[in-house]
């Protein structure tokens, strides 16, 4: 497309409404505080939009031109970058969001734009109310930074409107700017002694950028989770979007909460991060016998006291940051009322007690049936071996 035809295809009064500026009519014309420059007083409106010919002034900054001259007076690129945009289609790119990274007292250092069609372009503040469309020599922080600081808990994912999700649901996020692959060492000791919780984009650079957070923030933060999110999900955002606003938090939380920590261990920092390995020994492995409060380890039916299940077993981190200790969370979720030898019935037999002579019914109690058909005994010794020497002992080990 040639200057005049990118110029006649974006009439500028539609596009700077476009981008969300305010224009005021004066006659035939319009005039505005937006300009390119820099910010005026949004009561003072020094800039002219002459629809007839074409073109825009600003009486205070002295400048002025085509919708051409404004998109590169605007993110400081050159004409030929400016026609680009412009010719891409009626009206251009057209900026849909800006985020703002701040300093720890809150004090704008540079601001990521999102423009439709998806482009991100960073500017930061010129001192003067305007904007330098680069961030040469600007101190790079985490999103949310403020808020970060003064959290234990904080969830990490792969984008600005990720956290601004998470954030409306009461969660503390962050992310890092232009994304996948840029994490820096310094964003991990901003984290440093805290909770983390890394999510993952479901594709192949948003695994790659979790080795890389992970890789960095080991033996920094406090604790790691990675969170995978059911398939078909890329982002938390899509996630979010396939819940009620009142399901979403909740949802998340128990994400959060049923996520493993993350074994720092055997991590071969080098390649990719292997998925999150199943522990040896998970909650779904015992149940909570309330009568002696210890806990019936499955595979092999021994009692547990509560010291060796929380020994053996990471305590659950909510995501206020506080932390629930995994014989009370299987006091809460698998509580079994009384212990039985019932050849026939399955291992959890609901709703039922033995009572002298027999069953008796009353609802929300669980017995837990000690006998094991041979099948499934087969089946666990499978299941036992793949998970290793101490599960196949049965008595719990304690940690060094
Ligand atoms: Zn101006």
């Amino acid at each position: 497309m040639t200057r005049d035809q990118i110029i006649a295809n974006n009439p500028l009064a539609q596009f700077l409404s476009d981008c969300g500026y305010e224009l005021r009519p004066a006659g035939a014309n319009f005039v505005t505080s937006a300009c390119p420059a820099r910010r005026h007083k949004d009561y003072h409106r020094p800039v002219t939009i002459d629809t007839e010919k074409k073109v825009w002034h600003c009486n205070d900054c002295k400048i002025g031109g085509s919708v051409i001259d404004w998109v590169m007076a605007e993110r400081n690129i050159s004409a030929a970058e400016a026609m680009h945009i412009l010719g891409g289609g009626r009206n251009g790119e057209v900026m849909v969001a800006t985020y703002d990274y701040t300093d720890a007292n809150g004090k704008l250092l540079y601001q990521v734009c999102r423009f439709e069609p998806k482009d991100f372009r960073q500017r930061r503040p010129d001192g003067h109310g305007g904007w330098i469309w680069n961030t040469q020599g600007v101190q790079r922080v985490l999103y949310n930074l403020p808020t970060v600081l003064g959290a234990q808990c904080v969830v990490v994912v792969e984008g600005e409107k990720d956290c601004d999700r998470l954030t409306a649901l009461g969660f503390t996020a962050t992310t890092n700017v232009c994304g996948a692959g840029k994490w820096r060492d310094d964003y991990s000791e901003t984290l440093g002694g805290k909770d983390v919780i890394v999510v993952r984009d479901n594709d192949e650079p948003g695994q790659k950028h979790v080795a890389q957070v992970i890789a960095s923030l080991t033996g920094k933060a406090r604790s790691i989770k990675l969170l995978i999110l059911p398939d078909h999900f890329h982002d938390v955002s899509d996630y979010i979007a396939s819940l009620s606003p009142k399901a979403a938090g909740p949802a998340i939380a128990k994400l959060i909460a049923d996520t493993p920590l993350w074994n720092c261990v055997d991590v071969d920092h080098d390649e990719p991060p292997p998925y999150q390995p199943p522990p040896r020994v998970s909650r779904e492995d015992f149940h909570a016998y309330m009568p002696q409060h210890n806990y019936i380890f499955i595979p092999t039916r021994d009692l547990w006291p509560v010291s060796s299940v929380d020994a053996r077993l990471p305590a659950l981190l909510l995501p206020d940051g506080r932390t629930l200790k995994a014989s009370k969370w299987l006091d809460r979720n698998r509580p079994v009322e009384q212990m039985t030898w019932a050849p026939g019935l399955p291992m959890l037999v609901e709703n039922r007690l033995i009572s002298e002579g027999g069953w008796i019914h009353r609802n929300g109690c669980k017995t837990f049936n000690l006998y094991r058909p041979p099948d499934i005994q087969l089946g666990r010794e499978n299941r036992t071996g793949e998970r290793g020497e101490n599960s196949r002992c049965g008595t719990p080990v304690p940690y060094s």
